[in-house]
């Protein structure tokens, strides 16, 4: 959608002659990339990004390749002041409103700082204006827009050894680059981050090669926080048994395990608790079966607490049954594509209908049902 932007002439007209002839006004980088949304193509949206940095890189990659599938009928990027900064590498910074309207959907708008880049053929976009705080040691990077945040990001870099030393030695895992957090404060926005279809509510997100993104505020308590990043770090590890995990392995399983990942920070709503709820669910017949949770994107929204819940029974069970590293064998099987049911015979000797069997069992039959009067 493009609009006559009153303010990008007036940039034109306050640039020097040099400028102007060395870079094309950031008017024309929003233009371009309105117009490549909008054709749904994401090989010349992702020409107008600055990717120097591999997780913005990998996100904006991800975020362009939902383009073909969800193309917006309607799709404005546009200035709401004029960017202030130099034409050098750290480029200029200005506030950016982004609307767009996806077929059959309601308008849909953010806000944010944006920070534009020179690049060979003009202006780059180079995603938020972040305010960076990073540890000591370089291995942990908090990203944040809101000045507020400055404590939450202290607490988020005070926290993150203790979760990467938990989540790597239960999952047998090594990061071989640092981590980097951003924080959001604006749900709408992080959705908006993800891809422009994305609308189910979340508190936090990571996929592979993305930074860990989590939803943040001045008055989250300390549990809640280290709870959401183990989840999201627990992802960030199962990520590393292969390049293709995310696809690989079932969504339950993934979910189960990054709950298991959270599970020591998450107090009273550990395993106990989720014990609980899921023989419940068996008394009253409303398991879900596994393969109607295996696709993030086909399943139906009714079953998304049991994908969370259900897995985080599941992989407690496969833990406490098997040990940990018949546990991890099998999440590192998965995550390389064998399946299921290759997964579950080599990790665990049973076909996995077998063991989904001997998993209900123990539910209703358990030894602490006696406990829950
Ligand atoms: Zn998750």
């Amino acid at each position: 959608m493009k609009i006559a932007r009153p303010s990008v002439l007036s940039l034109i007209l306050c640039l020097s002659p040099a400028a102007l002839a060395d870079d094309a006004p950031i008017g024309a980088l929003l233009e371009r990339m309105e117009a490549a949304v909008l054709a749904g193509d994401s090989a010349a949206y992702l020409e107008c990004v600055d990717r120097s940095h591999p997780e913005w890189a990998r996100e904006q990659i991800n975020w362009a390749a939902d383009l073909a599938g969800h193309t917006p009928e309607a799709f404005d990027m546009a200035l709401t002041g004029e960017p202030a900064g130099e034409d050098g590498p750290a480029g200029k910074v200005g506030g950016l409103k982004i609307r767009w309207t996806l077929p059959g959907g309601r308008e849909h708008s953010v806000e944010f700082a944006a920070r534009f880049t020179p690049g060979e053929g003009g202006w780059l976009f180079a995603g938020e204006a972040w305010t960076e705080l990073a540890s000591t040691d370089g291995q942990n990077i908090v990203l944040y827009l809101d000045d507020g945040l400055e404590n939450t990001a202290l607490q988020v870099i005070e926290a993150m050894p203790e979760i990467r030393g938990h989540v790597d030695e239960g999952f047998g895992a090594t990061l071989d680059h640092p981590q980097v957090i951003k924080l959001y404060t604006d749900m709408g926005h992080l959705q908006e981050s993800i891809y422009l279809s994305y609308t189910d509510p979340l508190g936090g997100w990571n996929e592979p090669g993305e930074a860990i993104k989590i939803m943040a505020s001045e008055r989250m308590g300390a549990r809640q926080m280290r709870t959401l990043l183990a989840h999201e770090y627990g992802h960030v590890a199962t990520f590393t048994y292969s390049p293709d995990a995310s696809n690989n392995i079932p969504w339950w399983a993934a979910e189960g395990a990054a709950e298991l990942a959270a599970e020591k920070f998450a107090g009273r709503r550990g395993r106990e608790a989720v014990n609980e709820v899921v023989r419940a669910w068996a008394n009253a017949g409303r398991l879900a079966d596994w393969a109607d949770m295996a696709d993030f994107r086909e399943t139906p929204s009714s079953l998304h607490g049991h994908v969370y819940t259900q897995g985080h029974q599941f992989l407690g069970y496969l833990s406490e049954r098997f040990g940990r590293e018949s546990r991890n064998l099998w999440l590192r099987r998965l995550a390389e594509g064998a399946g299921v049911e290759k997964a579950t015979s080599e990790a665990f000797g049973l076909a996995f209908d077998q063991l989904d069997r001997e998993w209900r069992a123990s539910l209703e039959a358990g030894p602490d049902e006696a406990d829950e009067n």
